[in-house]
């Protein structure tokens, strides 16, 4: 069933200042005037939420405009500040956790990084993220005051109302409330988000996909993630399992996959898959495609486009403005090149700047649960 959900006060307040905020974001500095005409909103509107926002801190006035207004004023532009709060970015992956604080511009304060404990109760894991983010407060401590909320980026099937990870693969098998265990011990806010939505967002928020109203993210090592955007909406689908683009059938009566069925594209082009082609190291596969020869270079080319030919179908149901590639195995230009080269090739309309690499792949280990935070509870 379809939720209808009618429009009361404070969601039409929320859906402004949200606009206004992303606005800022993703355009910079911008007068009153321009924000009321960019987003639909009478001068006063966005004058009244603007003065909460200077009040709360969120945005400030920064400088004043060469031209001269309508009525002989000067114009002051609008700005979020970057400081105003300072967010914990808790992003669990299967092989490392990487704990950081970090501003709403997704500017790094402090970093630490933990390995993933699969093989210990999830209490015990989660206790010593604890520690670490107890760590790092104590070593901004005059950051730490600014503390608004810890994010929790974690892989698999997440119930972010209640702040569970009911499915995290690879990890833990039981539904863990990550949610309940830090707000007994932190009086932060705090949310839950599946990894790759959070990544999916923070593209949205700081990266390739600002600006764009549809976007695909596709992450690469070890298995094969992706997000939709839709309308600047992550989407869900039923159950959460959307875009579930790993687990598109591509071999009939194939390998069975970890999701339960056969002959998936994990099992063809994943990282444990190419392994069976050659021995590397995740961040190095581009190196050993370059090295590659022969039978090894045909399985290493058909899996790429094996990879390829999926995305463009993909993007054909979408149709997204931009596809986002990221992840370890896309890092080396070698490997994305081939790719964008396969896309084009099955489809014209895939141009070099339809389909792109991440720019945040240098803050791929903790921008994600940042943009998360900001743009479900921050922004709105
Ligand atoms: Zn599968």
């Amino acid at each position: 069933m379809a939720k209808q959900t009618g429009s009361n006060m404070e969601t039409v307040r929320k859906s402004n200042r949200f606009a206004i905020l992303k606005y800022l974001n993703d355009n910079g500095p911008t007068s009153r005037k321009d924000l009321a005409a960019a987003i639909g909103l009478t001068p006063a509107a966005v004058t009244m939420i603007c003065n909460n926002l200077l009040e709360e801190g969120v945005v400030t006035e920064t400088g004043v405009s060469e031209s001269q207004g309508k009525a002989g004023r000067r114009q002051i532009y609008l700005d979020i500040v970057s400081d105003a709060a300072y967010i914990i970015s808790v992003n669990i992956e299967t092989e490392d956790t990487t704990i950081a604080m970090c501003d709403i511009r997704g500017d790094i304060v402090e970093c630490r990084s933990i390995i993933t404990k699969s093989n210990v109760k999830p209490e015990d894991f989660l206790e010593e993220i604890v520690g670490m983010i107890e760590e790092i407060l104590k070593s901004a401590s005059r950051k730490a005051k600014k503390v608004v909320a810890i994010s929790v980026g974690v892989p698999g099937i997440v119930d972010e109302d209640a702040g569970i990870a009911r499915n995290a693969y690879g990890i833990w098998e039981d539904e863990v409330d990550i949610q309940g265990f830090l707000a007994e011990r932190f009086d932060y806010e705090i949310c839950v988000t599946n990894n790759v939505s959070a990544f999916a967002m923070a593209e949205q928020l700081y990266g390739m996909g600002r600006g764009h109203e549809n976007l695909m993210i596709i992450k690469w090592g070890p298995g094969v993630g992706c997000a939709m955007i839709i309308d600047q909406h992550i989407y869900e689908g039923r159950h959460g399992k959307a875009a579930e683009l790993g687990h598109f059938i591509v071999e009939k009566n194939g390998i069975k996959c970890n999701c339960g069925r056969r002959g998936c594209l994990e099992t063809k082009i994943g990282y444990q898959a190419l392994q069976k082609v050659a021995k590397f190291d995740m961040g190095d596969f581009g190196k050993c495609y370059a090295k590659s020869t022969g039978h090894n270079r045909e399985d290493f080319d058909d899996a790429i486009d094996l990879f390829a030919r999926s995305v463009v179908n993909s993007a054909t149901i979408m149709a997204p403005n931009r596809i986002v590639l990221a992840g370890m195995m896309f890092e080396d230009e070698i490997i994305r090149d081939r790719m964008i080269k396969c896309c084009i090739s099955y489809d014209s309309h895939f141009s070099e700047n339809r389909i792109c690499y991440s720019q945040l792949a240098s803050k791929e280990k903790y921008i994600g649960p940042v943009a998360a935070y900001v743009l479900r509870f921050y922004f709105t």
